[in-house]
């Protein structure tokens, strides 16, 4: 689901919980010169942080060491996005997907991530290996503030 073509960038971070908002107004700058709706842009930032928050807690076990990156292009209108981690991996992605379902429930995670990229995300797409890691790939075209005033 990547894009070759337009504007492309790439961020690398360690993975410390601080490091979501980071991730957020990374990817809501890059975004911007789209002019997305304020609702779209909460909608970004939102699916960024579940997966960042993914990576993390999940995919490192809160181990800081670990890596998590980001890229994004833009072409026309759509923003492509992939995050990924090289972590742990989901051996059951279609139970990982389920509504609700969370390995963690002692973290009282509510198991909705996934759940929420796929309803504010146009496509949405999950690789993952077990002990190499997990890549979510993502993509949603904006209709900007001037289409919807004009
Ligand atoms: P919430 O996101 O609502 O706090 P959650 O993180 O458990 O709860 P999801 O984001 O939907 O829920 O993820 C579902 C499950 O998929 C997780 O509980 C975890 O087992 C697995 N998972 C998700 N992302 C990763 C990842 N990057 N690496 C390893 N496992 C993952
Ligand atoms: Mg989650």
């Amino acid at each position: 689901m990547r894009s070759d073509a337009g504007n492309f960038m790439s961020v690398q971070f360690a993975a410390l919980s601080e490091n979501e908002s980071f991730a957020r107004v990374v990817v809501a700058s890059f975004v911007s010169r789209l002019d997305p709706t304020m609702e779209e842009l909460n909608d970004l930032k939102t699916v960024v942080s579940e997966a960042v928050t993914n990576c993390i807690i999940h995919g490192y076990d809160s181990n800081p060491e670990g890596v998590v990156s980001i890229s994004a292009s833009i072409e026309n209108e759509t923003i492509y996005m992939t995050i990924e981690d090289k972590g742990k991996g989901i051996e059951d992605l279609e139970l990982a997907k389920q509504p609700l379902y969370t390995s963690k429930p002692e973290l009282e995670r509510s198991g909705m991530g996934f759940t929420i990229m796929e309803s504010f995300m146009d496509e949405f797409e999950v690789t993952s290996e077990p002990g190499r890691g997990t890549s979510i790939s993502m993509k949603k075209t904006i209709v900007s503030k001037k289409a919807l005033y004009n």
